[in-house]
């Protein structure tokens, strides 16, 4: 590789930080990735962050186009569809899709965190310093604040650039915003989580159906498990910090017991330790993080969920990061200089990702709340036969955002929104099953309002 091509300097080699390093180095880059963390190749898998993932369409084509698809592919778990496990005890699937191929996939953080370092660290011109910190930045000066943590050191470092994809809690965010150079908002949600365990059945083996995304939806509260490669499920409980019900008044065992034989007694004869867990796990914290612009002139950008951290009810959070250094990549391949390749990845990208920022919001409610609902049960089962009768129309919002990454966000919420008033209109009454569907009326409608997709 040739020391003089141009470097590229990058703090946080998660997910963002990991894939765009490779695509940066293919666009003739030397890059230099800083990661505060010690190599997680090393090590076993750290708790904290969601253990399993949901990769979808959107992560799924970005690391194709990286060429790191196959190295993960056989390590996927396919979930079809959200099996809802009901307050009475019964349970029902709800397929996510219904054409081929529509899956989502479980995938272990740890292991795409391995695979990604290792496609980067094999790339000649990518060189990773792992235990090494972003600190500060000197924004006049160019310069960025790098704490080696081995050596207990700080070394000064020149940006030009340096991208910054540090995570929800990002540094360089914050720092970008002190300085007053950029604005950025921070929603927590009131919502934490706290990830629990459903072992692997004593003879090896799952304990419930493997390709399914397990919800127990009970309205205030959720449970949510996907499958891992081992036979266990990682569940994680979505609930209220403060209040009645809540992680902050759950403290004491009896009402832990209480609670989870109440509502999820199912889920709990699965989970032999789950109130040792709910003791000892920490709670998460969710928010939304909004910030506008998401660059300094050509000397600091911020990507990832360091620039749009969004909660993970859709499942999107990382799909979308990853989507994000598709776009980036393509940005460098039309403009010339760092100046304006920020100035047209944030102009493109901005609007797709609060989009999508929403859509996760909205997605609470439907997964803890909405799925139980007959009537949204039939808008469900109408939009999918929709799609059957029109697929150059309709395409459920849920599958637009999913399995069509050549559909922007933007584009899936907005026609998300008149597809919903759509579903509304046509079972409004005593519509309860799609025999009491008027279809002809639907073609009209869906020709007068909804534009074919491209
Ligand atoms: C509970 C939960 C479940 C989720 N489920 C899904 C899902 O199913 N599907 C999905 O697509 N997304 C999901 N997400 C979202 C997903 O985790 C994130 O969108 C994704 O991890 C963001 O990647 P990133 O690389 O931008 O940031 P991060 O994953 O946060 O990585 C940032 C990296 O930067 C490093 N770092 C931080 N600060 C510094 C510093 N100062 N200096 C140097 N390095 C630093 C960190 O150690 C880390 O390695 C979920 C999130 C949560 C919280």
């Amino acid at each position: 590789m040739n020391a003089d091509r141009p470097v590229t300097r990058i703090c946080g080699a998660g997910p963002t930080g990991a894939l765009l390093a490779i695509l940066l180095q293919r666009r003739g880059q030397r890059v230099e990735l800083y990661e505060s963390r010690a190599d997680p190749r090393e090590k076993p898998a750290e708790s904290g962050r969601s253990i399993n993932l949901a990769l979808a369409d959107r992560g799924i084509h970005a690391l194709r186009l990286a060429g790191v698809f196959q190295d993960l592919e056989k390590t996927l778990l396919p979930m079809r569809g959200r099996l809802i496990h009901h307050a009475g005890g019964d349970a029902t699937l709800q397929p996510y899709g219904q054409r081929r191929g529509e899956l989502i996939y479980s995938i272990s953080r740890h292991r795409l965190n391995q695979c990604l370092l290792d496609v980067a660290a094999r790339q000649a011109g990518v060189t990773i310093h792992f235990e090494h910190r972003f600190e500060a930045a000197e924004f006049g000066a160019g310069v960025a604040l790098i704490r080696d943590l081995r050596r207990d050191r700080l070394i000064r470092v020149p940006m030009q650039p340096m991208l910054a994809a540090d995570g929800a809690g990002s540094l360089m965010r914050r720092g970008m915003c002190a300085a007053k150079l950029i604005e950025a908002r921070e929603t927590d949600l009131e919502h934490g989580y706290k990830e629990l365990s459903i072992p692997a059945a004593a003879a090896g083996g799952y304990r419930m159906a493997a390709d399914a995304l397990h919800i127990w939806p009970r309205g205030e509260f959720m449970l949510i498990a996907l499958p891992n490669e081992d036979g266990s499920f990682t569940a994680t409980l979505f609930l209220a910090k403060h209040g009645a019900t809540s992680f902050e008044s759950l403290t004491e065992r009896i009402a832990i017991e209480r609670f989870f034989s109440r509502h999820f007694p199912d889920a709990a004869a699965l989970m032999p330790n789950c109130v040792a867990e709910f003791q000892t796990h920490p709670v998460g914290f969710l928010g939304t993080v909004s910030a506008a612009p998401w660059a300094h002139l050509g000397t600091a950008a911020v990507i990832g969920d360091a620039a749009h951290a969004m909660v993970p009810f859709h499942g999107q959070g990382m799909n979308c990061c990853f989507e994000d250094c598709v776009e980036f990549d393509a940005c460098m391949g039309r403009n010339s200089s760092w100046e304006r390749v920020f100035g047209e990845f944030f102009a493109l990208r901005k609007p797709n990702t609060d989009a999508v920022a929403e859509m996760a919001l909205d997605n609470y409610l439907e997964m803890r709340e909405r799925v139980a609902d007959p009537k949204f049960q039939l808008q469900q089962a109408l939009a999918l036969e929709l799609e059957r009768r029109f697929p150059q129309r309709f395409i459920p919002r849920y599958s637009m955002v999913m399995f069509h990454h050549d559909i922007p966000y933007r584009a899936a919420l907005e026609r998300g929104a008149v597809q919903a008033q759509l579903l509304a209109e046509l079972t409004a009454g005593a519509a309860a099953s799609l025999a009491d569907v008027d279809f002809e009326r639907a073609e009209r409608e869906i020709r007068a309002r909804l534009a074919p997709i491209n």
